[in-house]
């Protein structure tokens, strides 16, 4: 920015904290062109003696020198298109955590104000984004998701395209009769609404219906999608704003159950089995006609097993209760059991099972099913281990019900991962051997047919990326409908194991992201994490060595890469969470408001004692999504921690640049830390890699700090989650005793 200037707070007991009076000079040292106090900045007239600094004296970077970058955000508001606003955090990193008026603290307090201003004078403000944005919204799957999504959307006044593979609208609720309880008192069933909704959608004018059609081809990115459509009619191409993907699941394959007599005797049937029975009716044994007397239910058919679903369905426990109470209503002469090892009914349907529970001629027993016989009179016998009848029990019956779990229609997400990690062996180039088996997996893979379902012309595969039981990847703790894809949105059982209500519900979600990508879109705004946030990276493409790390690295498949590999940006994907930047080797993408240079910059402005004066100084890079706020939290309760720390706040700890490490240890700083969200299977980044990938860059941080001859030991990682900020000073003061340990830094004062 041209004209910094820096307003200190000296109110929220900063003032006591640290006295004031060398700070102008601080602040005109470090380049502010104006320095002005106030006891409490956020009023209103401290927000209109900053504003006249802008309207009056040209002041175009903000050094707001007063609490957490996370408070006060709406005082400290200003048009960032005009100015920078760069807060330095004198409250929560300085007058609550550290001891007032001792020296450690003012050269804290100090050194932060250095930091902010060298940051300010680095970054530049952002423009706005401003394209042409469809707003219609493609629903891919016409099952109870994707009908509630396709009806959500247009009732926000977005033209709707619905497109489902199948011949008929409504997917696996079609089928049935009768569904759990959706509304309260939720103890009894309900009529099944599915070809109402089925209607309504048919028939809305917003709305335009598809059906034996797939999308053979998405390019674009969201408000710019062009999507080919393969129907009756032939190819199509339409543009498109967002996506809802609602292609559902599938009942595990029964087949592999033989364990519990499913294929041995035709009178052993699935949950889908019964139902078709119970919409006709005619409750037989398949195998030689007779009426049904008896019906056992096993719960958890293939469900929570290691061998086969090690995961909940969910949904099998309440469609076995649903399936009890049409068998009282319609048949009330024939017998139920139901042999379960837990029965789970989530939320509400508790209700449901305490009243199926009641009914006559239902039994509820616990145990395991050990197996399934032929018994007497063509009846069956079903051996039960652990049961609450004895250790050993059996029930003679004439149908066997197996609850069969759900098996996410996501993409092959094997398939899938597979794929991937060919095409990235041959990229890599490893060995002629790798290259020639990586080729014949591609070439196989891309054979099949069926194995993908978006069809994403997207460098990083075809469709959304899976979790490991190849239910879609979101991150399920925050943002249930969000994927690693922006502008298409996950609803329903392809997202996680879910009961008909919960995927209307989902559908309905799903819909209201989809609009409010748009919205965003429209205002050139990214999606959360930094909804909002109107700077996109800068890539200097003229120094690109085409390396492909960023177009690897980037967690949302933001980037194609041409022929050479030189990354090709989509700016409407991307989520700004700058992990390009961290990836980068030539330091070449850079955001206006965050980048190489301007962290770099806030580096050379700590000011490192010398050896003698026997001050150590580290630096914290903190991850602002769960690190920050834990920190703020900690200081809001007035824990203390060592006054040696310097904090840099960054977008992600896959933000982090390796060679901000190699600067500040080749510059005397004794330590860094690097605090970010949990990763692995059950991740808590907000960037779904970036903590994985911040560990993985440590072999290069390793090798920096070989060249440097300096220990392994000034480098460390952690991981936290938002409320475990009791571990944020202990991490802190732990830290700084294996830095006293090791000695000081042998680069300070050079
Ligand atoms: S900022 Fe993040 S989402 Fe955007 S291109 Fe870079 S890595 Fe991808
Ligand atoms: S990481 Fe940097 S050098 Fe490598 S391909 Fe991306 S832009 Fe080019």
């Amino acid at each position: 920015m041209n004209k910094e200037g820096v307003f200190v707070c000296t109110g929220c007991e900063i003032g006591a904290a640290v006295p004031m009076e060398d700070f102008e000079e601080v602040a005109t040292e470090a380049g502010a062109s104006s320095y002005m106090t106030h006891e409490h900045l956020c009023s209103p007239e401290g927000v209109v003696a900053i504003q006249s600094a802008i309207d009056d004296d040209g002041v175009d970077g903000l050094v707001i020198a007063a609490c957490s970058h996370r408070a006060k955000t709406d005082e400290f508001s200003f048009d960032t298109t005009k100015v920078h606003v760069e807060r330095v955090c004198l409250r929560e990193q300085v007058a609550w955590c550290q001891p007032h008026g001792e020296e450690d603290t003012q050269m804290l307090a100090e050194d932060l104000v250095r930091m902010g201003v060298a940051r300010a004078t680095t970054v530049s403000t952002p423009v706005p984004l401003s394209e042409d944005i469809d707003r219609t919204v493609l629903v891919v799957g016409g099952g109870l998701a994707g009908l509630e999504a396709a009806q959500v959307a247009a009732g926000m006044g977005n033209p709707v395209v619905l497109v489902e593979s199948a011949d008929k609208l409504g997917g696996y609720v079609a089928g049935m009769k009768d569904i759990v309880p959706e509304t309260p008192p939720y103890d009894a069933i309900h009529a099944n609404r599915i070809d109402e909704l089925i209607t309504a959608v048919e028939s809305h004018p917003g709305i335009t219906v598809h059906k034996s059609t797939r999308t053979k081809r998405i390019d674009g990115q969201p408000g710019q999608f062009d999507v080919e459509l393969d129907g009756p009619a032939g190819s199509e191409t339409l543009r498109i704003g967002a996506i809802v993907q609602a292609t559902g699941a599938v009942p595990y394959d029964a087949g592999k159950l033989t364990h519990l007599g499913y294929g041995k005797s035709p009178d052993v049937v699935t949950t889908q089995e019964l139902e078709k029975m119970l919409v006709t009716g005619e409750l037989h044994c398949p195998s030689d006609g007779r009426a049904a007397q008896r019906i056992v239910f096993v719960q958890c058919a293939g469900s929570r097993d290691p061998d086969h679903l090690p995961y909940c369905s969910s949904e099998c426990c309440a469609a076995s209760l649903k399936q009890v109470a049409v068998i009282h209503r319609d048949h009330p002469d024939i017998e139920t059991a139901v042999v379960y090892r837990d029965l789970r009914t989530p939320g509400q349907l508790e209700h449901f099972y305490l009243g199926v529970q009641e009914m006559p001629n239902s039994l509820f027993t616990r145990g395991e099913v050990a197996g399934v016989e032929s018994g007497q009179g063509g009846r069956l016998t079903v051996q039960i281990n652990e049961s609450l009848l004895g250790d050993e029990a059996s029930l003679e019956t004439d149908l066997v019900v197996l609850a069969t779990g759900m098996v996410p229609n996501a993409a092959d997400g094997e398939a899938i991962r597979e794929l991937t990690d060919a095409r990235m062996r041959i990229e890599r180039n490893e060995s002629e051997s790798q290259v020639k088996a990586a080729q014949e997996i591609v070439t196989d893979l891309e054979k099949h047919d069926g194995t993908q379902i978006l069809n994403l012309s997207y460098r990083q595969g075809p469709d959304l990326p899976v979790l490991r039981y190849q239910f879609n990847d979101s991150h399920y703790i925050c943002f249930p409908y969000e994927t690693r894809r922006t502008g298409i949105y996950a609803a329903g059982s392809m997202r996680a194991p879910m009961d008909p209500s919960q995927a209307a519900e989902d559908g309905l979600g799903a819909a209201m992201k989809a609009v409010q990508c748009l919205e965003m879109a429209a205002r050139g705004e990214a999606v959360h994490p930094r909804a909002g946030d109107i700077s996109v990276p800068d890539f200097a493409l003229q120094r690109c060595t085409q390396c492909k790390r960023c177009t690897e690295e980037c967690p949302f498949g933001a980037l194609n890469e041409d022929e050479k590999g030189t990354p090709e940006y989509n700016q409407f994907r991307c989520r700004r969470c700058g992990i390009c930047l961290g990836s980068c080797p030539e330091r070449i993408i850079n955001f206006p408001d965050f980048s190489v240079g301007a962290v770099a910059g806030m580096i050379k402005a700590i000011e490192v004692p010398d050896e003698d004066e026997e001050k150590p100084r580290v630096i914290a890079f903190l991850c602002e999504n769960d690190a920050l706020p834990a920190m703020d939290e900690a200081a809001a309760k007035k824990i203390q921690w060592n006054p040696w720390i310097r904090i840099i706040p960054v977008r992600c700890l896959g933000a982090v640049n390796t060679v901000w490490i190699a600067d500040s240890l080749s510059g005397g700083i004794d330590g860094i830390l690097l605090i970010g969200c949990k990763r692995g299977d059950d991740y808590q980044c907000h960037y779904i890699k970036g903590s994985e990938l911040a560990n993985t860059r440590m072999s290069n941080v390793q090798e920096t700090l070989d060249r440097l001859t300096l220990e392994s030991a000034r480098v460390q990682v952690h991981e936290l989650a938002r409320n475990e900020f009791e571990r944020i000073p202990k991490i802190f003061n732990d830290f700084m005793e294996t830095i006293e340990e090791v000695g000081p830094n042998p680069y300070k004062g050079f």
